[in-house]
């Protein structure tokens, strides 16, 4: 039952989630920070769900001493935190909540263009030096002007939407023939949209692909005097060939959220040793840079905590995996509990051949109301809604699947 659910929630999770989790009445503990690896491993053994953001490593190491782990919750964007490979073969399902703070990093960049166009940075740095510097030369409205987004995804969209009201036109380059939103026109190649952009915006994943999908040849590409806005992955960007373009004058400015080798901890960065190009970077000028803080609002945090929450606790009560990252998604109607005589059993097993066979012939002695069953490289997850079922029969149920030899996880509501 819910009460015998143990949750620890490291790295002061947001208030939203935590109040989720206690109002289904599970035992929350509540940690603000992370813990050493000795302390995490002695805490782990214990609880059924652990919920962390970004600075907890959730290793193999870890795991291994999670013997009761259900699932992990990543109340963050990223999960390379976590051994999901070995968490999928376990049967730990892990969550976390990657477009929540979309609507963030779109206002980002808009403040961004607008910075950019009227030398913001600049100013306001002279200014704190004690310099009345008023120019209007090279200074620009951004109304009129074309907007190139590399990447028309989550943020990419609701980007689109936003300069659009500001009286930007704006065209987008993606790998997928996505529908224009607006009067956004999508153009067939980068070099098309880089030839045509007044600013052009980066907004891809971090893939092969996309490794310096900015660098000399695309600068050469852009139009003189253009701006460009990286708040996607440090890698896209060639660093070294932008501090080439802004010296040359080619670019009139720059926004970096995002960089290579980005530090764990708030404190020194921009030292030599750590990256080569850095002084330079800091010595040019009309080029914002900001510590990847594109998604770090108080109403993204909220949301985060929400959606991680929530996903948490389809997952605890009802087994549904939908959202998750290294589970196949599985869903199925929401299961009343106290409806008598059914059960909803789930069964996560290694992907090889024959075992729903076997499985059925567990359940076939029950009703099978509902099952489904999908597989994500070496686990599938299998979920049946059983009825006529009596609470003395859940044991043998249960140990039945147990015995199999494919068997990761057995659960059974009721
Ligand atoms: P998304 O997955 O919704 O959209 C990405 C888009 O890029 C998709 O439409 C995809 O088809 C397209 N794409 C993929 N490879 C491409 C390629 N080689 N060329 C052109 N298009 C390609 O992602 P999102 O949520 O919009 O996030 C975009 C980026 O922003 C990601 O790199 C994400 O990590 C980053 N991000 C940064 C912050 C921050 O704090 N600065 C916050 C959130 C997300």
């Amino acid at each position: 039952s819910t009460e015998d659910i143990k949750i620890l929630l490291l790295e002061n999770v947001n208030q939203t989630g935590r109040d989720i989790l206690k109002a289904q009445g599970y035992q929350v503990e509540f940690l603000k920070t992370s813990l050493p690896e000795d302390q995490l491993i002695e805490k782990i053994r214990d609880v059924h769900v652990i919920g962390i953001r970004s600075k907890t490593k959730l290793t193999a190491k870890v795991l291994q001493e999670a013997k009761n782990l259900l699932v992990i919750g990543c109340f963050c964007i990223g999960t390379n935190q976590v051994d999901l490979d070995y968490a999928a073969k376990h049967g730990i399902a892990v969550f976390n909540s990657p477009f929540a703070n979309s609507r963030s990093v779109a206002e980002l960049v808009i403040a961004e263009i607008i910075s950019l166009a009227r030398q913001l940075g600049d100013r306001s740095l002279e200014m704190h030096r004690g310099t009345w510097n008023k120019v209007s030369s090279k200074c620009w409205e951004i109304r009129g002007k074309t907007l190139g987004i590399v990447g028309y995804g989550h943020i990419g969209s609701q980007l689109s939407v936003l300069a659009e009201a500001m009286g930007m036109s704006v065209i987008y380059y993606d790998v997928l023939t996505l529908m224009a939103i607006g009067t956004a026109r999508q153009v067939p190649t980068l070099e098309a949209l880089l030839e045509e952009a007044d600013f052009v915006t980066l907004h891809v994943p971090e893939t092969p692909e996309t490794k310096n999908m900015i660098s000399a040849a695309q600068f050469e590409r852009m139009k003189t005097g253009s701006y460009l806005i990286n708040a996607s992955r440090g890698s896209v960007v060639d660093i070294p060939a932008l501090i080439k373009a802004m010296r040359s004058g080619k670019l009139a400015g720059a926004a970096l959220d995002v960089y290579p080798n980005e530090p764990a901890a708030n404190g020194d960065y921009f030292v030599n040793d750590l990256n080569a190009w850095a002084e330079d970077l800091r010595g040019l000028s009309n080029i914002i840079l900001t510590p990847h803080i594109g998604g770090s609002t108080e109403e993204a945090q909220r949301a985060i905590g929400i959606e991680v929450a929530e996903a948490l606790v389809r997952y605890i009560n009802q087994g549904i995996t939908v959202a998750s990252v290294n589970l196949p998604e599985v869903t199925m109607r929401q299961l009343t509990l106290d409806e008598p005589n059914h059960a909803r059993v789930i069964y996560i097993h290694r992907n090889v051949p024959g075992v729903l066979r076997r499985v059925n012939e567990i359940l076939a002695e029950h009703n099978v109301d509902k099952q489904i069953s999908d597989s994500k490289g070496d686990v599938a997850y299998m979920m049946a809604d059983i009825s006529d079922v009596k609470v003395e029969d859940i044991k043998e149920i249960r140990d039945s699947l147990d015995a199999l030899n494919s068997r990761i996880l057995t659960r059974v509501l009721y």
